[in-house]
């Protein structure tokens, strides 16, 4: 059989995610019964939820601003009048027998997620974003299935990708952007374990070079992005193997095991009609009001990626710090407000650094986050301008954060009680050096024979002459000069 990677040069996978968002609403889209993960089975329902006869919707309208955010934050096209319909199937954790989603007239369409790839920006076109409601859960135990109705009619938004992705890694990037971008909004809590993010991948393969795309199918239900990228990345290789093989994709729905890492035949794919969609006329049109939109647009934040850009370019931190610092809300925001308190050009690389290394480190190891950080962005920075200033050494900065950390002391006041201030005194340097150089006269002879590597020796003789606090510069500066190379 040809190897895959042969088969990659001449195949490109296209890749498009159906991403099911639980939105954060305290009650369901369409009736008042809680939303509580882990609430004892069936706690949760209502005769709206059951489907009883004679139960009317009445939808949610803070799952809409939730949708609106989104769709604002993905500048999508925001339809002014939407509309809900019915989508029928019959399956147990669904009473009603149908689904209420939107059809063809979603609330946001022709918007875009933007993903980092390999520390530059790709911008991915969004089909759609529109609300629906979950349905229950289904447990089969032995002979027996249970039925958990707690989640039907929790409120969703369904975003949907164009068929832009190309790789198992960039659709797992999608999710991640997608997570990373309704976190920041808090449009979910989007706790993975608890599925509050499900994903459908969409995956067919085609020449290089074709324009049309190949026949894709659909893998259901895919709840990691560990998951969506094992799973995709099977798909694709089944299918190369398949054509080159000489058979043929068939359009069909696919269910991933995670646990086998394989997946197997669901369903053929049903088509738009069999759901038998129509307007559901329990429900009148949902209007955006202008009102509400612009409420929407004036609370919403600088957005992560835009974020990554900014602090590359003009706060000069490197990408892959950039990446971390965006990963989470509370951090960019930490990090902007230490920059607010050192508007110094060029000193976002520094802070970067101190908060991504010394600061992150002391908060892992404690195992709490940064919002709980016992050290603010202005004391962090009063140690940043100690080491830029050259008052105390990057060494001794280190001590110094740990023990401000620890007990919440002034870093001047710690510097100033512990006379760790660094040497920066020339004629006082200059003593040390000669002091150290003549009581080494066999490595003095060796490093001035060519031996280079003994440099390293003579910095280490001055720092422990001065408990670490010689001005490492001029310390390089005064034994060159003193050893004459
Ligand atoms: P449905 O799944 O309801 O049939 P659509 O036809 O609107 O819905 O497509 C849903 C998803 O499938 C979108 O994310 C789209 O990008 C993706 N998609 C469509 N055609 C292909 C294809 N040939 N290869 C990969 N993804 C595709
Ligand atoms: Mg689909």
């Amino acid at each position: 059989m040809t190897e895959l990677a042969q088969l990659l040069k001449d195949f490109e996978p296209v890749i498009g995610l159906e991403v099911h968002v639980q939105l954060a609403t305290k009650s369901k889209a369409f009736s008042a019964s809680g939303i509580e993960f882990g609430a004892s089975p069936n706690s949760l329902t209502d005769p709206t939820v059951l489907g009883l006869p004679g139960s009317l919707p009445v939808f949610n309208k803070a799952a809409l601003e939730l949708a609106l955010k989104l769709g604002v934050a993905t500048g999508s096209q925001i339809r002014a009048k939407s509309r809900f319909a019915r989508k029928h199937y019959f399956y147990p954790d669904q009473p009603k027998n149908y689904q209420i989603t939107q059809f063809d007239e979603p609330l946001c369409e022709n918007g875009h997620l933007d993903l980092i790839v390999g520390g530059a920006v790709k911008r991915v076109k969004l089909q759609r974003i529109h609300l629906e409601e979950d349905a229950g859960k289904n447990t089969h135990v032995g002979a027996f299935s249970h039925v958990d109705l707690n989640r039907a009619g929790v409120p969703l938004c369904e975003v949907v990708s164009a068929p832009e992705l190309t790789s198992s890694e960039e659709a797992a990037e999608f999710m991640r952007a997608l997570h990373r971008l309704v976190r920041w909004l808090e449009i979910s809590e989007a706790d993975m374990e608890k599925g509050h993010l499900r994903c459908d991948a969409n995956v067919s393969v085609r020449l290089r070079g074709e324009d049309r795309l190949g026949t894709r199918t659909e893998l259901k239900n895919i709840n990691s992005f560990r998951f969506v990228q094992n799973a995709i990345d099977h798909e694709i290789a089944r299918q190369l193997r398949l054509i080159d093989s000489g058979g043929r994709v068939e359009r069909e729905t696919r269910l991933w095991d995670a646990d086998l890492g394989q997946s197997a035949p669901m369903r053929s794919k049903e088509e738009a009609n069999d759901y038998r969609y129509f307007p559901d006329p329990d429900l009148p049109v949902m209007v955006v009001e202008g009102a509400l939109m612009g409420n929407i647009l004036r609370s919403l934040p600088e957005l992560p990626v835009a974020r990554f850009e900014r602090y590359q370019k003009i706060h000069n931190v490197t990408a892959d710090d950039a990446r971390t610092l965006i990963s989470d809300r509370a951090l960019a925001e930490y990090f902007d407000a230490a920059l607010e308190a050192h508007p110094k050009d060029g000193s976002g690389r520094t802070i970067a650094n101190w908060m991504l290394t010394e600061l992150l480190g002391a908060l892992n190891k404690a195992g709490i986050t940064i919002a709980q950080s016992p050290m603010p962005p202005q004391r962090l920075i009063s140690l940043v301008k100690l080491v830029e200033e050259g008052t105390i050494s990057g060494k001794i900065g280190k001590e110094i954060f740990e023990e401000s950390y620890r007990t919440g002391e002034d870093p001047a006041a710690i510097v100033e009680r512990r006379g760790v201030q660094q040497i920066s005194d020339e004629a006082m340097l200059w003593a040390v050096v000669e002091k150290v150089v003549s009581a080494s006269p066999k490595q003095t002879t060796d490093y001035q024979g060519g031996k280079d590597s003994l440099f390293g020796y003579f910095v280490g003789q001055v720092m422990k002459e001065t408990q670490g606090r010689a001005n490492p510069v001029m310390t390089t500066d005064l034994l060159r000069k003193r050893l004459g190379r």
